[in-house]
């Protein structure tokens, strides 16, 4: 038998060894975690390669065997006398066979896309939509055009469901065009039998996906049923896939493959520039009462007897900008998710019919805003991220003729946004993209765009159609931040010391001398304004100087601020100082409302085409429930007249 003694200094060598092992695991892990990193980037750089091969070849061409065909619905059916840019491509890539993705601007017609190619061979075209209301619409335009499409939702009749189950059946059904919910294709087992069915007599023709940026948890709009939209591959081979979205970047666009098995898809992309709309960032007072002023005098002076869309943040800013703007003489409706159906789509209507100049609506206002002559869209909160900015400014001007997008930016409203969506991913990156595009006050508001949809635009294509183009600042004055990033790490950290947590008013108090003594800066105050300081802890926040810390009280969260990973290394880092151009409130805006800037043909997006005639001639939620303004005060309901 071994003494105690002699067990445990074995137990010590194999506790040794373990930890040797230990090492080694980590050493292995790290390198295995690299080498998956690695490995989806080729992958991803295969898919891309891929995708653009696909992509080199013309697929707008007026040869194919259904070009003549294509033509005649086109105008007959559709009575639409020519195609937009990169339509025809989506229509011959999907009548060729091809699973592919169409990335268009909202209101660019990607709806057209799959609409017509269902029209041209015998069989069915199967499109899962988001929403109901939006299908129902597209139903509704398709019959009055003698189109015939049914739809199947959750909201369907036992005799409609029944009715569309059947037709997927019938060898002779005249119906080529079927609109259902994601939820049909994944949880009900009858419909994907008779879809099965459908396929196998050869009767399926293809499957549109829109908003197809759905599937992807990296996007705006996440749908969990979405997901299992990736056993439609498998199911129904052969069958191409036409996705459709107005979502560009390429981290959503890789996802979206993925999903739905289709990597290296072939991908139609228009442009996103919108050279009508007239990009605009003005400073937002803290109190709603100014706020409601520079409201006021936009509609009454600058955007008189023009039609526009007011963004808040919450229903109860909704609710109480609608009133302040009622007692101001001015005749808005007010939009929001708690409101009923029916209340809803009568202020709507009224906004349509110009009885409403302005609808102050929460972003639950959206889709299926089908007004050509929005003149101005302005957003009193700033949006979640640039692509739902896009997606909320971008309803202005759909005529084409110019129209502003005018943005109120303060920093108390990055902090009203972010402890409302700091807990899913990447919404805190997608939140900063904005607040970057507000503090920009050098840069052209459409490259910053641009570069968010990973395109390039070219500095020419502003045409001065943004506050920064129109005004250029000749000698911007640029701040040296090392030294305030420093007083700012000690004055957190003596703050932490003290068992102390700031938020950014706090912070900026102690910064410029106010507030308690004990967690003041020990130096000098700024010397610039509290207003320069405000846009530099924003500016610190986007650049990971500083970063949020996010609380939950018993009504509501706090956000934080402490020190972020790049304060370590802070050995150069400037900061443009941001000025506001000026802005006309009372004036009426240039260039008069009605007089065109571009044609129709040019709305959305410039094709090649019209970029070369040009040279020759001359040369898209949530609300947030308010719990608290339900109790506080009746909600407004179209209740002016
Ligand atoms: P999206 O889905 O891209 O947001 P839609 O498909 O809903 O856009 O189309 C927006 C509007 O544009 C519709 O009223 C549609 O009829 C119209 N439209 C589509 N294509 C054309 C075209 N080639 N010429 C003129 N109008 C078009
Ligand atoms: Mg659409
Ligand atoms: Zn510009």
């Amino acid at each position: 038998m071994s003494t105690i003694k002699e067990l445990e200094n074995k137990l010590r060598e194999v506790e040794k060894e373990i930890k040797q092992v230990d090492v080694e695991l980590y050493k292995w892990r790290k390198r295995q975690q690299h080498l998956h990193e690695r490995k989806t980037e080729l992958i991803n750089s295969i898919n891309t390669v891929k995708s653009n091969n696909l992509a080199s070849v013309d697929w707008a061409g007026t040869e194919y065997e259904w070009s003549e065909k294509v033509k005649n619905i086109l105008q007959e059916s559709f009575k639409i006398p020519s195609f937009r840019p990169k339509q025809l491509s989506a229509i011959n890539s999907t009548l060729s066979g091809q699973h592919a993705i169409v990335v268009m601007p909202t209101g660019a017609g990607k709806s057209l896309c799959y609409q017509l190619p269902a029209l041209i061979k015998p069989g069915l075209t199967v499109v899962i939509s988001p929403l109901v209301s939006l299908m129902e619409d597209q139903v509704r335009s398709l019959s009055k055009k003698n189109i015939p499409a049914k739809l199947m939702t959750s909201t369907s009749t036992k005799e409609e469901t029944m009715a569309a189950l059947n037709m997927l059946k019938d060898k002779n059904c005249p119906i080529q065009l079927l609109y259902v919910t994601p939820e049909r294709l994944a949880k009900s087992k009858r419909f994907m039998s008779n879809l099965q069915k459908c396929h196998s007599e050869g009767r399926l023709q293809r499957i549109a996906i829109d908003e197809v940026h759905c599937c992807s948890q990296w996007g705006h709009d996440f749908r969990p049923d979405y997901k299992y939209l990736g056993v439609l591959t498998n199911l129904f081979p052969n069958i191409p896939l036409l996705g459709l979205t107005a979502t560009a970047t390429s981290h959503v666009l890789n996802d979206v493959q993925k999903i739905l098995n289709i990597p290296g898809c072939l991908i139609i992309k228009s442009t996103f520039n919108r050279p009508n709309l007239y990009y605009k960032i003005l400073e937002k007072p803290t109190s709603q009462e100014e706020c409601l002023k520079i409201l006021e005098k936009l509609l009454k002076y600058r955007y008189n007897g023009e039609s526009g869309i007011i963004y808040t943040h919450s229903i109860k800013d909704a609710e109480d900008i609608t009133e302040g703007l009622r007692k101001r003489g001015l005749k808005v409706g007010c939009y929001h998710a708690n409101m009923e159906a029916s209340a809803r789509s009568s202020v709507h209507s009224k906004w349509h019919d110009k009885h409403y100049q302005a609808i102050v609506a929460t972003v639950a206002f959206g889709m299926g805003i089908d007004k050509p002559d929005v003149r101005f869209v302005i957003h009193h909160t700033i949006s979640k991220s640039m692509e739902n900015y896009y997606q909320e400014s971008g309803r202005a001007g759909r005529d084409g003729k110019r129209a502003e997008c005018v943005t109120l930016y303060g920093m108390q409203d990055l902090f009203k946004v972010s402890t409302m969506v700091f807990s899913s991913v990447g919404s805190l990156d997608h939140l900063y993209g904005m607040v970057k595009y507000c503090l920009n006050g050098t840069l052209c508001r459409r490259q910053l765009i641009a570069q968010h949809f990973d395109e390039d635009w070219g500095t020419a294509d502003c045409n001065k159609m943004c506050d920064v183009c129109s005004h250029p600042i000749s000698n911007v004055r640029d701040i040296n931040l090392v030294p305030h990033c420093k007083t700012l790490s000690s004055i957190l950290e003596n703050a932490e010391k003290l068992d102390t947590k700031l938020t950014a008013q706090k912070l900026l108090d102690a910064w410029f001398l106010k507030g308690p003594v004990n967690l003041r800066n020990k130096g000098k105050e700024p010397s610039f304004s509290r207003n320069i300081g405000e846009d530099v802890i924003a500016f610190l926040l986007t650049e990971s100087y500083l970063m949020e810390d996010f609380h939950y009280t018993a009504y509501s969260t706090i956000s934080y601020i402490k020190n972020g990973p790049n304060m370590d290394n802070t050995s150069e880092l400037m900061m443009p100082i941001r000025k506001y151009s000026s802005f006309e409130l009372q004036e009426k805006a240039p260039n008069h409302f009605n007089s065109p800037v571009i044609t129709d043909a040019e709305l959305c997006m410039e094709s090649k085409e019209s970029k070369l005639k040009k040279r020759k001639s001359k040369e898209s939620s949530p609300d947030i429930s308010a719990k608290k303004s339900k109790k506080s005060k009746p909600i407004i309901i179209d209740d002016d007249d």
